[in-house]
């Protein structure tokens, strides 16, 4: 294979060109890191993975993303990892997804706040946008919760 890059796998090669991947997504799909690659920065962005029963278990497997760290930044490492898992996630709360993803640190809570915040909590005070009843712009039905769940019963599409 590659073999100029003695040190350089060409999963990490792909990683620093086209961003935050997927294991499908790597050239050598189903391969595991190397030695190499973790001390070349190639790590695992898996929210809720971490101490069991967190608050997005339920989800099933959320599929991981690879990146290199000090190389992407946390907004499309968390970018990336949201629009893959976009169907599994829409069941929690902007708040659940949130706390899991500022385990993975400061740079990742601030990206997170940015995406989901600021956070609001149901029953202290202000109605949380994704609680409230809408009504859709495309066939006019009233629904509650995130328009993202509507989408598939939408009949104005
Ligand atoms: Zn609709």
């Amino acid at each position: 294979m590659a073999t100029n890059g003695r040190q350089r796998s060409t999963n990490w090669k792909a990683l620093m060109d086209r961003g935050p991947l997927t294991p499908n997504e790597l050239p050598n799909r189903g391969t595991r890191r190397s030695y190499k690659d973790r001390m070349n920065g190639m790590c695992v962005f898996n929210p809720g993975s971490r101490n069991g029963g967190s608050s997005l278990s339920g989800t099933g497997q959320t599929t991981i993303v690879y990146y290199i760290t000090d190389h992407h930044e946390p907004e499309e490492i968390l970018d990336k990892w949201y629009s893959v898992n976009k169907d599994k996630l829409e069941d929690f709360s902007e708040k659940a997804i949130h706390y899991r993803v500022s385990e993975y640190g400061k740079k990742f809570r601030e990206a997170s706040y940015e995406k989901f915040g600021p956070i609001s909590t149901p029953g202290c005070g202000g109605a949380n946008k994704d609680y409230r009843d809408q009504k859709c712009k495309k066939c006019g039905e009233v629904f509650t919760g995130q328009f993202a769940k509507h989408l598939p019963k939408c009949s104005g599409r």
